[in-house]
Parts: C-alpha cells; structure tokens; sequence
C-alpha cells in the first residue's frame, strides 16, 4: 500500500480532494480525452461532473470542442454507474 496520498486540485470548483477521487483528463488539441499516461493533465471532481453547465465551463476554460467534452464527460457519468 502507498503511503502518499497525492491530492489534486479540480479545473471547475478549485477545491481540493484526493487525486483518486478525481477523474483525470486531459486535452487531444482540442478534444477532451482521458489522460493518455503522458502530457499534462487537469482534474475534475465528482460534484463538478454532476453539476449544470460543466460542460459549457470546461470546454471554455479549456478551449475546447464542446461536443467532445460532453461525450466524455457523459461516458464517465456512466462509468460511475456500473
Ligand atoms: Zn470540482
């Protein structure tokens, strides 16, 4: 078991939380993908996720297309499901 328990800052709300409670995404030009195990990366939280308008707040923060942040961030509530 590691005993670091790295925490991690998330992109929307700023507040703080452990890195695995978090999902870590990152940007393909101007796509939002899953980190990819390589380049930077940002995070988001659980409660950010699930609330309204993330979608239009990330892709303008980020600079990204719209569609691709909603399919990803659709897929990852859906993951939370299973
Ligand atoms: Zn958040």
């Amino acid at each position: 078991m590691r005993k670091s328990n790295p925490v991690r800052m998330c992109v929307s709300c700023r507040k703080r939380n452990p890195q695995q409670k978090l999902y870590r995404l990152q940007k393909d030009g101007s796509i939002l993908v899953k980190y990819q195990g390589f380049g930077r990366s940002f995070y988001l939280c659980k409660v950010c996720l699930n609330s309204k308008h993330i979608e239009k707040k990330i892709a303008g923060r980020m600079k990204l297309d719209i569609e691709s942040v909603e399919k990803l961030l659709d897929l990852l509530r859906y993951e939370d499901k299973l």
